[in-house]
């Protein structure tokens, strides 16, 4: 028997979720338990910076919302008035606008009541699918239009099947959770030689790409009594049962909501952290808020500081784990296995949707076709979790979420060509993280962190490409990056 196969023969299948993925994995369960918990910062901090270069040239098309929404909770549905205040930032006269409204994925969700144009009804649109497109605008470079779009939900009970077989749901209601993630119409990125950029859907990984927006959201519950316990991206102002957010360059704007979820609060630096779990979880909740404190505070020094006032946790009634802007969401099943220490899933995964703050809302990238921008990092993240926090648990966090796998692959594919979703987070999570690994090995902490310090600055509320994370890394090393690429890269850079 190989050392695989006496491997195999001692692990039990557990059902688990990674984040921002949905399939059974499978987990050593001889984990060595920590010796010793205290928290030194070992990782030196940049100490200086390097001017940028030039930028590569991104669209600007600037994006607000303002959405007035009503929802009558037992029903569970939720009248939606929209307004989208959109410049032409793109360099040419637009002629339509294309919006994307995931609900009507669903059916039997979405209903759309009307369109305006500049508050006139505009009949000119076609819905098809996630895709609302607005058509006759003739929108000169640099002009303003506000487009409208009045739409009802009613929001799909989610059901889960089996997750090798079917993508895990989040948005809907569960016994016990009502989500709204991409829940209204949002306007897709621009680009130069695309046009409108929107993806299809793939069986895993994400295929949203967000443009930076100011949301302004006016939230109504119809029923005064009895209102849910609510999660969201940002903390609103209450009176009586509407909550008013304001969340300026963002990503996209998530309420989680129930009668029966619980909150811990605390504060990493100035931003107030919660963590919202069930009743029978407390100890996981707490777990999850701690270490979302730890991992602010550490991502701040080594990365830089990201402009929110929230950051909330939340323990799906689901399983499966997802990073949205200033809220992300942990599977389930992590809260039952967790057994109160740090090597284990519930706290690295938390590290993980954490570390998305800088590296998906801040600096986001095109989730479908780089998938590894955000993933990669975010799973190196996890590794300076520990490092910093628990470095005796370094090397069981290398062998038990990366090396025994046996990662291999090229880490920058879309999420159409890879064959399946273990050889897609082998690649862009587990490969990844052992190129950041490497990289910092070769060019030295220092140039590393700034490096990361840079790129997060100047990328900082833009969509990055791997040409603007190479430009800005070759900025701040001579190190030949030849091999390394060639190692973990499908394309030249
Ligand atoms: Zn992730």
């Amino acid at each position: 028997m190989n050392f695989r196969g006496r491997l195999l023969s001692s692990l039990i299948v557990i059902s688990i979720l990674t984040s921002c993925i949905s399939i059974a994995e499978v987990r050593p369960t001889s984990i060595p338990l920590p010796t010793n918990t205290a928290a030194p910062i070992i990782t030196p901090l940049p100490t200086e910076r390097t001017e940028p270069e030039q930028a590569v040239e991104h669209p600007n098309n600037t994006i607000s919302y303002n959405i007035t929404a009503e929802m009558k909770y037992d029903a569970k549905t939720i009248l939606v008035e929209e307004e989208i205040n959109f410049t032409n930032g793109t360099g040419i006269k637009l002629e339509d606008i294309l919006l994307v409204v995931p609900p009507n994925a669903i059916p039997g969700t979405f209903e759309l009541i009307q369109v305006f144009v500049n508050k006139s009804n505009h009949d000119g649109f076609e819905l098809d699918g996630e895709r609302l497109l607005i058509k006759g605008l003739a929108l000169p470079n640099s002009d303003q239009i506000q487009l409208g779009v009045r739409f009802k939900l009613t929001l799909p009970e989610i059901t889960q099947g089996d997750p090798k077989i079917e993508r895990p749901k989040i948005f809907g209601v569960t016994d016990q959770q009502v989500n709204l993630t991409d829940w209204y119409a949002m306007v897709v990125p621009y680009d130069a030689k695309e046009g409108w950029l929107l993806h299809n859907a793939g069986f895993y990984g994400e295929h949203l790409v967000y443009p930076v927006s100011n949301i302004n959201l006016k939230f109504i519950f119809t029923e005064t009594e009895n209102i849910p316990t609510i999660a969201s991206s940002t903390q609103p102002e209450m009176v009586d049962a509407t909550y008013t957010y304001s969340f300026p360059n963002s990503r996209d704007f998530v309420l989680s909501m129930g009668r029966t979820m619980q909150v811990a609060s605390g504060d990493a630096d100035g931003i107030a952290v919660h963590s919202y779990y069930f009743m029978p979880y407390k100890t996981g909740g707490e777990a999850v808020l701690k270490t979302t404190i730890e991992s602010i505070q550490l991502y701040t020094k080594l990365f830089g500081p990201i402009d929110r006032r929230s950051v909330s946790a939340v323990q799906g009634d689901f399983d499966d784990g997802m990073e949205f802007d200033g809220l992300y969401y942990l599977s389930e099943s992590f809260y039952n296995l967790y057994d109160g220490n740090p090597n284990q899933y519930l706290i690295l995964v938390a590290a993980h949707e954490t570390c998305h703050q800088w590296w998906f809302a801040s600096v986001a990238n095109d989730q479908a076709i780089h998938p590894w921008m955000d993933e990669s990092l975010s799973t190196y993240c996890e590794k300076l979790y520990y490092e910093n926090y628990y470095p005796e648990l370094v090397d069981w966090w290398w062998f038990t979420r990366i090396n025994f796998y046996e990662p291999s692959g090229f880490i920058d594919q879309d999420i159409f060509t890879y064959q399946g979703f273990t050889p897609y987070t082998n690649a862009t999570y587990r490969q990844g993280a052992k190129f950041l690994e490497e990289l910092r090995v070769l060019i030295g902490d220092e140039a590393f962190f700034v490096f990361l310090r840079q790129y997060g600055s100047e990328m900082g509320g833009k969509i990055a490409t791997p040409e603007d994370f190479f430009r800005i890394l070759r900025a701040n090393t001579n190190a030949d990056l030849t091999s390394l690429i060639s190692n973990y890269f499908q394309g030249s850079y």
